[in-house]
């Protein structure tokens, strides 16, 4: 059966780099789901032979919503729509205010969290990914969306849940 994924994480985190990075490279896309106009924010494909959808939801636009107001809505979405939510940080900025913010929203869900960490392009900032365990979501697992690096680690995370 189909898994959806969803990401979320505040602006400039790098959600578009990593779905691209799953959509583009290991992902072959089967569908494109209609209504998504400039940029993808859904896609559908398939890897080791399941249906996997891929949702971004910072590509959602909910137009006049206050900054809050969008997060909230997209953390709901990813709520509602995935079985499994990757939750995506930025190991440059450590963990901000917004990302405590987004745990929290997404504390009302039962469904499995993932904690990526992106931009952990070297090993200097791999090594620092560990302070990203106070979120509470368990292991944290580094990504680099610019050099491809730790995606499928965290698929097939995502398929050891499901
Ligand atoms: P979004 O707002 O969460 O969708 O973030 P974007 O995917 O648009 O990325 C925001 C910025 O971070 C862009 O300038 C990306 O090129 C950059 N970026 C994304 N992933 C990485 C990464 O792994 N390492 C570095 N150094 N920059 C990245
Ligand atoms: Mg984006």
């Amino acid at each position: 059966q189909a898994i959806t994924i969803a990401i979320v994480g505040r602006p400039n985190v790098g959600k578009s780099t990593i779905f691209n990075r799953i959509v583009g490279d290991r992902i072959s896309i089967v569908e494109d789901i209609p209504g998504v106009t400039r940029d993808r924010i859904y896609a559908r494909g398939e890897w080791l032979g399941r249906t996997l959808n891929v949702i971004d939801t910072g590509g959602l636009e909910f137009n006049q919503a206050d900054f809050m107001t969008q997060i909230h809505m997209q953390a709901e979405i990813a709520m509602d729509e995935a079985d499994v939510i990757i939750m995506l940080t930025d190991v440059r900025d450590g963990i901000t205010k917004t990302d405590e913010m987004i745990v929290k929203m997404l504390r009302k869900t039962k469904k499995p969290v993932i904690l990526a960490v992106n931009k952990a392009d070297n090993p200097e900032q791999r090594a620092e990914i560990y302070d990203f365990y106070r979120l509470g979501l368990g292991d944290p697992y580094p990504l680099s969306g610019a050099h491809g690096l730790g995606i499928g680690d965290v698929l097939e995370h995502v398929f050891q849940l499901v």
